[in-house]
């Protein structure tokens, strides 16, 4: 089945409505990663119209936070039933954006997104922004309170692009904040689905807000002097300027960045399950997974067994038609990033030589000619692999598993921390009490024990080193998006003071 969908441009978006008048003619394009068409064209957000998007937001602030949190959370509960009855509208706009297929955006891009919300709505409605008091002695005591910080700026990575924007927001708006927020330009689409089921809701206008563009456009909103926090979620080189920026102006500041995460099988392992895990943590989203487990660590002893279990299993990665329910793996998301993972792959072959177990440079066999322009590669396994290749120490984020042996398990866990990332790790095995030594000694922010990926809006996740500053998602996510004021009330009726009569 062929997706067409017709769309008007987009303009920056702000006060409740795109924006027409103030945009720039600079534009580019939204492109199908499963044909190499234009989809939509994009209206670059001009520093004038960044200007006004930041200018409603911060008129809509006073208002917003100070609505109880009760009422704010009623409202985004409405934006949340909108979503969810959208899914399928929406998840077919985020299949045309990036290129996944229709079983996956249908059943995790919006699900999560609506979920993360529908959290942070439930938590300050039920005293997630409480602060503490307490009696510091007879005649004094202290309350702290939850405060918001003001205008905050999402800027967001093109593979999960409506989670992205709703993991930013949700917490953003729950706690009173307004936000601005910048899609990466390569899927920006749901960028103006978001606003208008915001506005829909009864989110108040200039709340949410939505700039367009490259690096610039961020680059503008991250120094802006009426910017308080930067929430970002992009490759690490991009986060270090993007954090550098914020400090040096005091902002606060989330960083989600990338990951190169190990994965470990236990000696004691079911061979089944673990693969299983191996292959979600590299195939799923084409590997476009920030948490891809892309070094698997095998005892040697079960490295025969675990490629041909492998091999096996990697017949049931159906590459294809988007719209079909059977497909389960999509193309590479743009061209410039087919091209960087094309260009690792060849490195793998032709200069660290590992062995290639299976994929490589073709693209998939069988797919329907008018794919044939699409960003496709094959599901690609490197075996016989050492840590210092480049194919094992650098990210590739793209479908492209190494598979490195190992010979003692406290071995394992040196080479798996061996790295300046500490995104993701996980461990399979069958000795539950073993899989927690491991996974206590892993140096990474989130880690799974004999599954792979699940990311459910009650776990705070967020990397290590690297990978990152601060967490999204849980109770401790929402405290990324307050400052905490302390009040000290004294009641003795005197001011202790030193400057008493003699
Ligand atoms: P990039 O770092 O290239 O871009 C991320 C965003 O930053 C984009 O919107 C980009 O704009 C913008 N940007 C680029 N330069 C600047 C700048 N100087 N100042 C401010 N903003 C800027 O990341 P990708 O989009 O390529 O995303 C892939 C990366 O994201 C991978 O490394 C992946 O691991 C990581 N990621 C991390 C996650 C996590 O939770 N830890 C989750 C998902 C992805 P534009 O692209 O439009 O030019």
């Amino acid at each position: 089945m062929v997706l067409t969908i017709s769309l008007p441009d987009r303009h920056t978006f702000y006060a409740g409505k795109p924006q027409k008048s103030s945009t720039s003619s600079e534009t580019f394009q939204s492109v199908d990663p499963s044909t190499s068409k234009p989809v939509c064209t994009i209206h670059t957000s001009s520093p004038s119209s960044i200007d006004s998007a930041i200018s409603a937001a911060k008129s809509a602030f006073p208002s917003w936070s100070s609505t109880p949190p009760v009422e704010r959370a009623r409202i985004l509960q409405k934006a949340v039933s909108i979503l969810r009855s959208r899914n399928d509208e929406l998840a077919k706009i985020e299949t045309l954006d990036t290129g996944k297929p229709f079983s996956e955006t249908s059943t995790v891009d919006i699900v999560t997104g609506a979920d993360v919300l529908e959290y942070f709505a439930n938590l300050v409605a039920s005293g997630g922004l409480n602060g503490e008091s307490f009696r510091l002695r007879d005649s004094a005591w202290v309350y702290t309170s939850k405060e918001p910080l003001g205008v905050c700026a999402g800027i967001g990575a093109w593979n999960y692009p409506i989670q992205i924007a709703l993991w930013k927001s949700a917490p953003c708006l729950a706690a009173g904040n307004v936000m601005v927020y910048k899609p990466s330009e390569v899927t920006p689409l749901h960028a103006q689905f978001l606003a208008q089921v915001y506005t829909e809701a009864g989110v108040p206008d200039g709340v949410f807000n939505v700039v367009y563009g490259a690096g610039e456009v961020g680059a503008y909103l991250t120094k802006h002097p009426d910017i308080a926090k930067v929430s970002f979620t992009g490759q690490v080189s991009t986060g270090r300027k993007v954090a550098g920026s914020a400090a040096g102006e005091m902002k606060y500041v989330t960083m989600e960045l990338g990951g190169k995460s190990p994965v470990i099988v236990l000696p004691e392992v079911d061979i089944e399950q673990a693969v299983d895990g191996a292959m979600m943590a590299n195939f799923f989203s084409t590997g476009q997974v920030c948490t891809n487990g892309t070094r698997v660590f095998v005892p040697e002893k079960l490295k025969a067994e675990f490629e041909r279990v492998l091999l096996r299993k990697m017949d049931d990665v159906r590459p294809g038609d988007l719209m079909d329910m059977n497909t389960n793996f999509g193309p590479l998301v743009s061209e410039a990033h087919y091209k960087k993972v094309v260009g690792y792959v060849k490195h793998g072959i032709n200069v660290d030589r590992a062995t290639l177990l299976r994929g490589g440079l073709e693209k998939p066999e069988n797919l329907p000619e008018r794919l044939n322009n699409g960003y496709w590669v094959r599901p690609t396994v490197f075996t016989d692999c050492t840590d210092e290749m480049k194919i094992v120490k650098e990210e590739i984020f793209g479908p492209v598993m190494t598979i490195l042996t190992y010979s003692s398990l406290d071995e394992a866990i040196v080479r798996a921390n061996n790295t300046e990332l500490g995104l993701a790790a996980g461990v399979f095995g069958k000795d539950i009490n073993e899989c927690h030594r491991v996974v206590k000694q892993l140096q990474a922010g989130i880690t799974w024990i004999n599954t792979w990926g699940e990311s459910p809006a009650e776990m705070a996740v967020g990397g290590w080193k690297q990978s990152g500053v601060g967490v999204e998602n849980g109770r401790r996510g929402l405290e990324a998006w307050v400052r905490n004021k302390s009040t000290l009330v004294e009641m003795g009726g005197a001011v202790p003071t030193v400057f008493a009569k003699l």
